[in-house]
């Protein structure tokens, strides 16, 4: 460990700026995938939660969140966490602001407490703002998006699903 005192804000800032592979336009902190970078017994340990269960970005992610350590000569490690699970209701305003950008409509908040029938809200067009939209598949480009049209500037868009 070498001498020079850690600066983890500045560390955890780095970090948080790793893109997600699937959807480059967000960071891991949009997502809220970053859930600490703390000093544990001299080393830096930075704890994630995957997404998606099974992602596969959660390791290329790690390498990442490795190389921004190594560029700092920072000894640490990279954690996993699947309790509690992630939900995209961690994702910040930030990333569904940065998500309607990059034309994919950004994931509803989930209801709070026990839900017996969700009415879910229409999703928006990402382009237009139109709420006239149909579901054309629940899969998209990815299995976390769904595609969808719009009926008013009948552009095809994802819709990042709610989880
Ligand atoms: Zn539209």
């Amino acid at each position: 460990m070498n001498e020079v005192a850690l600066d983890l804000e500045r560390l955890r800032q780095e970090i948080g700026e790793v893109p997600d592979p699937e959807v480059p336009v967000l960071t891991i902190a949009d997502l809220g995938v970053l859930r600490s970078v703390e000093e544990v017994a001299g080393r830096v340990v930075v704890t994630i939660t995957p997404t998606y269960s099974g992602c596969p970005a959660m390791s290329h992610i790690a390498e990442r969140i490795a190389a921004v350590l190594d560029m700092h000569a920072v000894e640490g490690e990279v954690r996993t966490v699947f309790s509690p699970a992630w939900t995209t209701d961690w994702m910040s305003d930030d990333g569904r602001r940065k998500l309607t950008e990059y034309g994919i409509a950004p994931p509803h908040r989930a209801p709070a407490g026990d839900v017996l029938v969700a009415i879910r809200p229409p999703v928006h067009c990402p382009r237009c703002g139109s709420a006239d939209t149909r579901l054309v598949s629940e899969f998209g480009s990815t299995a976390c998006k769904a595609h969808y049209s719009c009926r008013s500037c009948s552009e095809p868009f994802d819709y990042f699903k709610e989880l």
